[in-house]
């Protein structure tokens, strides 16, 4: 068992914001004779590129995701969300456990098990892929197709412990539960990298710090939370030798302007290619998808199936009346593709990552930001702020082109 506990109630995290947050205690690592950063595109980090802004709710459960099985009427409901800010990143192995729950109810008829899939989000497309490779005959049934869910508002990075659990009020057993979940989701996005369409990719990140010199062109946007929301003690785990670590470079060898630079290899998930990925995956294995909207448990009954995997995300909190649901709201500018900055950063509190389908700039600095908040309207003036945070990093455009 490799989860690590960095206090008596937290244990120690990775991805990108574990980086970030383990620098003080990572030994510097020299760099080899020779090495030299490849050069890199400079992002065009201007409020004017921005090609939408998106806003979604992370579905946050105190406990962790929701994984047990109630009976309704006649059909058994294997739930399977409430994943946080780790929903691509805990899907896979997430959904295996629930498909299994699935497939050990359906019996011994003739036949191949027949299920239904509630949702087609991260979790709703791994769960129907769990279940056709072991056997099963699934449909999905979705108010929303997979490009129009809150899945696809999604950063795209491997993050499993991204607000997943309250620290405070998660069982003893959920750390090893996670385990599970984040080591089998990191090695089946593995089978797709290297495919055509690059769904998952390993890019370089930047994590920067040491810029008393640049200039500020922007204040942070306010953190905004839901008034008498109870402060959350966000649970964080690590899984030593999984991920590559993070090492310094001297400022001589960093693309960027500051004193201190770390780099770091990471799992990058291209959202939108991947999500359209696994729906043909799904489709063409003789999956169906349907559009449906349930508006209560009971309409789960109407289906011909009576073995269903709930799938619905932060819509459970409507459909199940899940009081311990919290949105936790978080917001993506997304500037015009730039194919040739393939790569990610970390800086004052704000998260960039180049993606074939836009570049992600969004506030990541404080993790109550958004806790209690189920607003979906996007914020031009946040954006704009976000944007105005890490523009000092990149020459801009006005003076690019004014020679
Ligand atoms: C800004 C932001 C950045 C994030 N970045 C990352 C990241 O980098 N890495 C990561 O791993 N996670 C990230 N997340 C978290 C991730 O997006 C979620 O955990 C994940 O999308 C949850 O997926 P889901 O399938 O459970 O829900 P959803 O994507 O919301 O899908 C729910 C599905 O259920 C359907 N549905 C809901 N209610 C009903 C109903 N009543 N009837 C019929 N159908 C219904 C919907 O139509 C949809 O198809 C981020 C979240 C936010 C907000």
């Amino acid at each position: 068992m490799s989860v690590v506990s960095r206090s008596s109630r937290r244990a120690v995290l990775t991805g990108l914001a574990g980086t970030v947050a383990g620098c003080a205690a990572t030994p510097p690592v020299p760099l080899a004779a020779g090495f030299a950063p490849r050069r890199i595109a400079p992002i065009l980090m201007e409020p004017e590129r921005i090609i939408r802004i998106t806003v979604c709710t992370r579905p946050f459960r105190p406990a962790g995701p929701r994984l047990d099985v109630e009976t309704v009427g006649e059909s058994k409901v294997v739930h399977n969300y409430g994943h946080g800010g780790s929903g691509w990143s805990l899907s896979w192995g997430s959904s295996a456990i629930a498909a299994r729950k699935a497939m050990a109810l359906t019996g011994v008829a003739g036949g191949p098990p027949v299920v239904a899939v509630i949702g087609s989000g991260a979790l709703g497309l791994t769960s129907a892929l769990q279940l056709q490779r072991m056997g099963a005959r699934v449909t999905i049934y979705a108010r929303e197709r997979a490009a129009f869910t809150r899945s696809m508002r999604a950063t795209g990075s491997w993050t499993p412990d991204s607000r997943i659990a309250d620290a405070d009020r998660v069982s003893a057993e959920f750390p090893a539960l996670w385990e599970q979940m984040a080591r089998e989701t990191y090695a089946t996005h593995q089978t797709y990298l290297g495919t055509e369409g690059d769904p998952v990719v390993f890019s370089d990140r930047y994590i920067l710090s040491g810029a008393a010199d640049l200039p500020r062109t922007a204040e942070p946007p306010p953190i905004r939370t839901a008034p008498g929301v109870k402060p959350i003690t966000f649970a964080e785990y690590r899984l030593d030798g999984l991920a590559p670590r993070s090492f310094p470079l001297p400022v001589s060898a960093s693309p960027f302007p500051v004193r201190e630079t770390r780099m770091v290899s990471a799992m990058q998930f291209n959202v939108a290619e991947l999500a359209h990925r696994l729906e043909t995956e799904f489709l063409s294995q003789g999956g169906r998808i349907e559009t449906r909207t349930f508006n209560a448990p009971a309409d789960l009954t109407t289906l011909p199936e009576k073995i269903v995997i709930n799938c619905t995300g932060y819509g459970a909190k409507a459909l199940f009346e899940d009081k311990d649901l919290i949105p936790v709201r978080g917001q993506i500018a997304w500037l015009a593709p730039q194919p040739e900055a393939n790569y990610g950063l970390h800086f004052r509190g704000v998260t960039v990552l180049s993606r074939p389908d836009g570049i992600v700039v969004q506030a990541t600095r404080n993790d109550m930001n958004g806790v209690g908040v189920d607003d979906e309207t996007p914020d031009r003036a946040e954006a704009n702020a976000t944007i105005g945070l890490v523009a000092p990093l990149f020459p801009s455009i006005r003076r690019l082109s004014s020679g």
